[in-house]
């Protein structure tokens, strides 16, 4: 099972606090992560282990949706910054977009990204 994690700037801290929290949980699940470029960095300056793809205001978001689409990413956790604006916003839109065609959890902030990642687990 592979989920994908993305979180905008002001969310970064957020994402890792959140992927710390649950780590043994994610390693005993055998959950594999793969991360939008900077996201992915923090993560593994954290000491996690994570698949980098590109940043996502150059095409990460894009390629995390391809992945989705190929059946490969079964969850998305996107912390997305509500306070900030994003140059990219017709890729976030694309992600979220595809994530509802193919039917794929989406967790847009932490509360929800517990209970996801609950429901993941137990499944
Ligand atoms: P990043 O991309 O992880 O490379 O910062 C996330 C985003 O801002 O879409």
């Amino acid at each position: 099972m592979k989920i994908a994690v993305i979180a905008h700037d002001g969310k970064k801290a957020e994402m890792v606090s959140f992927l710390n929290k649950n780590l043994s949980v994610l390693d005993s699940a055998n959950i594999e992560i793969v991360a939008t470029g900077t996201t992915g960095k923090h993560a593994q300056n954290a000491g996690l282990k994570v698949e980098r793809v590109q940043s996502g205001p150059l095409g990460g978001d894009a390629q995390i949706a391809a992945q989705i689409v190929e059946g490969i990413v079964k969850g998305v956790f996107f912390f997305r910054d509500p306070l900030d604006k994003h140059p990219h916003e017709p890729d976030i839109n694309m992600l979220m977009r595809i994530c509802d065609v193919h039917n794929i959890p989406l967790a847009t902030n932490p509360a929800t990204a517990e209970l996801v990642l609950k429901g993941i687990v137990f499944e």
